[in-house]
């Protein structure tokens, strides 16, 4: 964590590029050789000299010199650019609608050869065709012939990945797959709040992955549906798997910093002990896990796209005692905390609907739903999906009705959420965690400068 405490400020000012964008900006070889071309010509007219000094008290002598200069022939030069042979490299993304003929199109490269190879070749037919999300590389010569396609792809396994070649060895093509080894790295980076989370984080190109993570390391203090506001901002830094040079996949989030409303919430991943699986907490070591989720949805790009209308039946949240979250029918909804189901079906107004009964009088209610997963008298955990959004009973549009009840007066669910008791981190491992929260504190810090300085 110290060592890439040093890059952080570089996270924020230069987005990383991988080798291939900048070989796909450069849209062919063809305008550099016109432009070398031209050069060479313009030197083939002669050299000019020509003195025009004078200095205060006495004028020199003006002389044109002209001499002429032995360059190569025109045929000489272009045979001497076409032998320094231009390689292209483009990449992109397989799809699961590819075809070899549209595959190699994207990737700019023309060769019907490669194409044939392509649809024919088993290696190729069982691991690239058809299989969506591969990262793909192209080497063509200048005339977009196909000199090697490289298709890099992750596993269940967080230290290999696979890799599939595809070569022309001057003969004809030919096609091996191998495994190559992941390399983790710590990326830094961080986001300003201007629209939404994922508008963030496309902006700082943090993967979607990441950007629930965060979501979620935060949601027993944050309602990210609900309470996100303008202005907030975060830090964070995260591990990512790289295949040859190539970010494959990200790993977990290691630090971050949410400030929402102008209160910073903070987090580090500790695991206590090797035996047992680790976990996010505050810098002070109070685990983040509460007994509560704030919020019975999870938070992901489809339900955050839901800006919650005006609620057409009972207006105000305290007038009907709840929160509502708008989400397109199906999304599945989560319980909260660790409970049993007290009731599941038809409730009136309320539609198909759940209650659960958790510890110390404490109850939730989801209403509205198109389906319930669970019976009664059913032990739930938490963030177990118990339905799916609906828009059954009093309910114009789809969208979850929530609440939380206390001995059965109903309360801010998020409130409820904060206020639950968290667990410290076991003793034994306190002077651990502290000398790497005092690094993550260091590492946070920098990152909210650098971020500062970069978004003033
Ligand atoms: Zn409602």
């Amino acid at each position: 964590m110290v060592e890439c405490a040093a890059q952080a400020p570089t996270g924020f000012l230069l987005p990383d590029r991988q080798p291939s964008d900048l070989n796909a900006d450069m849209p062919s070889a063809k305008p550099w050789m016109l432009r070398i071309g031209g050069a060479l010509l313009l030197a083939a007219g002669g050299a000019f000299a020509v003195a025009g000094l004078r200095t205060a008290d006495k004028p020199v002598a003006v002389q044109q010199l002209v001499e002429s200069v032995s360059t190569m022939g025109m045929d000489a030069q272009i045979q001497s650019l076409s032998n320094s042979s231009l390689h292209l490299f483009r990449s992109d993304t397989s799809r699961s609608s590819d075809t070899p003929d549209s595959m190699l199109t994207r990737l700019g490269v023309s060769d019907k050869a490669a194409a044939d190879f392509l649809r024919a070749n088993p290696l190729v037919r069982e691991n690239l065709l058809g299989r969506a999300g591969r990262l793909l590389m192209a080497e063509t010569d200048e005339d977009n012939h196909l000199l090697k396609l490289t298709a890099r792809w992750a596993t269940d396994s967080n230290s290999h990945f696979q890799r599939l070649v595809v070569e022309q060895n001057g003969q004809g093509f030919q096609a091996r797959l191998e495994t190559g080894d992941l390399k983790a790295s710590v990326k830094l980076s961080g986001g300003l709040i201007q629209t939404s989370l994922f508008a963030a984080t496309d902006d700082a190109r943090i993967p979607d992955a990441i950007a629930m993570q965060l979501a979620e390391i935060f949601s027993g203090d944050i309602d990210f549906h609900r309470s996100l506001r303008k202005g907030d901002r975060f830090s964070v830094s995260y591990e990512t798997l790289e295949a040859d040079g190539e970010p494959l996949k990200s790993g977990k989030v290691l630090n971050a910093e949410f400030v929402n409303k102008g209160k910073p919430y903070q987090a580090m991943w500790f695991q206590a002990s090797e035996d047992k699986p680790g976990g996010y907490y505050n810098l002070q070591g109070q685990s983040l896990k509460r007994a509560y989720l704030a919020s019975p949805l999870a938070f992901s790009r489809v339900t955050s796209g839901f800006s919650m209308r005006f609620h057409p039946i009972l207006q105000t949240w305290r007038a009907h005692l709840g929160v509502d979250y708008a989400a397109p029918k199906g999304t599945p909804v989560r319980n909260v905390g660790l409970g049993v189901v007290d009731s599941a079906g038809s409730m009136g107004g309320y539609g198909n609907a759940v209650v659960v009964k958790h510890n110390n009088g404490h109850t939730t209610l989801y209403a509205h739903m198109s389906k319930i997963l669970v019976k009664r008298g059913q032990s739930v955990t938490q963030g177990q999906t118990i339905g799916l959004v609906g828009a059954t009973g009093w309910a114009t549009g789809p969208h979850l009705h929530f609440e939380f009840r206390v001995n059965g007066k109903h309360q801010d669910p998020l409130q409820l959420a904060r206020q639950s008791e968290t667990v410290p981190v076991p003793a034994h491992a306190r002077e651990r965690f502290h000398t790497l929260a005092q690094e993550a504190a260091q590492l946070l810090s920098i990152q909210a400068v650098a971020f500062a300085n970069t978004n003033p």
